[in-house]
């Protein structure tokens, strides 16, 4: 592969990212005392000042944002900058009320277009390539942070958008689409689609896809790169931070950059928010060290990982995380026991014959908490007798309650029942309170 001098940073020498980080800390620190009045009360309620960080290390003395400032500030609270030097504003939808509002420079849309022009080139992208860009466009991040890393890197982009997966597939045949961006859930029912449709993925000229906003899991990437004939590259990011281009997997595919020079990475316990040493487990705080018109200060991702030791194959000088099976926002509480869908996701296609569609679904009765999880299995398995069937709800039944040490109901379903998302697929639904 070509060298290309954009990925320069991903090779800085360990001393000189440390120098240039905790200038951009100063930096941003000092602004966000100046601009940020929520900011600057926390650092005063510790006798804290910018001053104080004098160190990397230092960081952990500063206060973490949480996602509820930025909707107890909504909509501008948190701004840095006076709206005319603003460009960009993008908005995500909260599960509950009002989205939360982030905002961009020019400065800072710069950077977020490098960051995705780096995260393309690691995936061995360039000039020549034809980028489908299936990530939605509008308020949320993905389609245009994207589309203007594509363009950057001198691709051609295509901006379809989310959603008509028959067009989706003929502009990836006819175009000859050499990578697509979009959620792995999306990206696997276009494949389906296309097999519905005569169209083999393996024999059209993609070679990659790059898939986030969702967590997946290693056994869904196989399925993928299987199916389609392409590698899988895992891309991280969010709104509050930038949005996509946060970090991103390298073809060695064991754990995901991250852009350090940009974005400073912690790990903390979820509860105690002590800072973890690399290796452990826990949740990932970020910290933007160059956002001008919102800096996110000590942000608490919710998102779970490790900070991975030690230097990359691929001689990238910058640290790696593990890929997030899944979120602390995600956990589930049924009977008293912690289960995350990203565990049954695991479960399930460990077994032969179902399909990586599957929905959760919660009721009460009797005051207990019940687990049903419905699961697709594939045409062939419908087509055998009931014996079949049987014996495959059981295998499933087993395998969940291995892993989730509870057992729930199970129930197959034909291809293609369980609704398809667009975007992040849907995967609990949750009639608990009704009942
Ligand atoms: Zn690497």
């Amino acid at each position: 592969m070509t060298f290309q001098p954009f990925s320069a940073p991903d090779y800085l020498p360990r001393p000189i990212l440390a120098e240039m980080q905790l200038s951009r800390l100063r930096t941003i620190v000092s602004r966000a005392w100046e601009r940020v009045p929520l900011f600057r009360s926390r650092l005063e309620e510790r006798g804290l000042a910018p001053q104080h960080i004098d160190s990397l290390a230092a960081i952990s003395r500063l206060p973490f944002t949480v996602k509820t400032d930025l909707r107890d500030t909504y909509p501008f609270g948190l701004f840095a900058s006076p709206m005319e030097e603003i460009v960009r504003l993008h908005a995500s939808s909260g599960t509950t009320g009002k989205p939360i509002v982030v905002a961009y420079t020019q400065e800072d849309v710069d950077v977020w277009t490098s960051v995705m022009v780096r995260s393309f080139a690691v995936c061995g992208l360039h000039k020549g390539d034809i980028i489908q860009n299936a990530y939605g466009y509008g308020l949320f991040t993905g389609g245009l942070g994207a589309h203007y890393g594509g363009e950057g890197l001198g691709a051609t982009v295509i901006p379809i958008s989310g959603g008509n997966t028959d067009r989706q597939i003929m502009v990836m045949k006819d175009f000859g689409v050499t990578a697509i961006c979009c959620t792995p859930s999306y990206f696997l029912h276009l494949v389906e689609r296309a097999a519905q449709l005569d169209v083999d993925l393996r024999e059209l000229p993609l070679r990659a896809g790059v898939f986030g906003a969702e967590p997946w899991t290693s056994s869904m990437r196989k399925r993928i790169e299987s199916l389609a004939g392409i590698t899988a590259f895992d891309i991280y990011g969010l709104s509050e931070i930038i949005g996509p281009g946060v970090a991103i997997e390298c073809p060695c595919q064991d754990g995901l950059h991250i852009f350090e020079d940009h974005f400073y990475p912690e790990i903390v316990h979820p509860e105690t928010g002590e800072v973890l040493p690399d290796g452990e487990e826990g949740e990932l705080v970020l910290t933007t060290l160059s956002k001008f018109a919102m800096p996110m200060i000590r942000y608490r991702t919710r998102d779970i990982t490790a900070l991975i030791p030690g230097q990359c194959a691929c001689g990238r000088s910058l640290r790696r995380m593990r890929r997030i099976g899944r979120r602390s926002d995600d956990m589930l509480i049924i009977r008293g026991v912690n289960v995350f869908p990203s565990q049954v996701e695991a479960a399930l296609l460990e077994v032969e014959g179902t399909l990586p569609h599957y929905q959760i679904i919660l009721t009460r009765a009797h005051g207990l908490d019940q687990m049903e999880v419905q699961v697709e299995v594939t045409p062939e398995t419908f087509s055998d007798k009931i014996g079949a069937l049987e014996a495959l709800n059981e295998s499933i039944a087993d395998a969940l309650e291995h892993v989730l040490g509870l057992h729930v109901q199970v129930t197959l379903v034909e291809p293609h029942t369980i609704q398809r998302s667009e975007g992040k697929a849907k995967r609990v639904i949750d009639r608990r309170s009704q009942s």
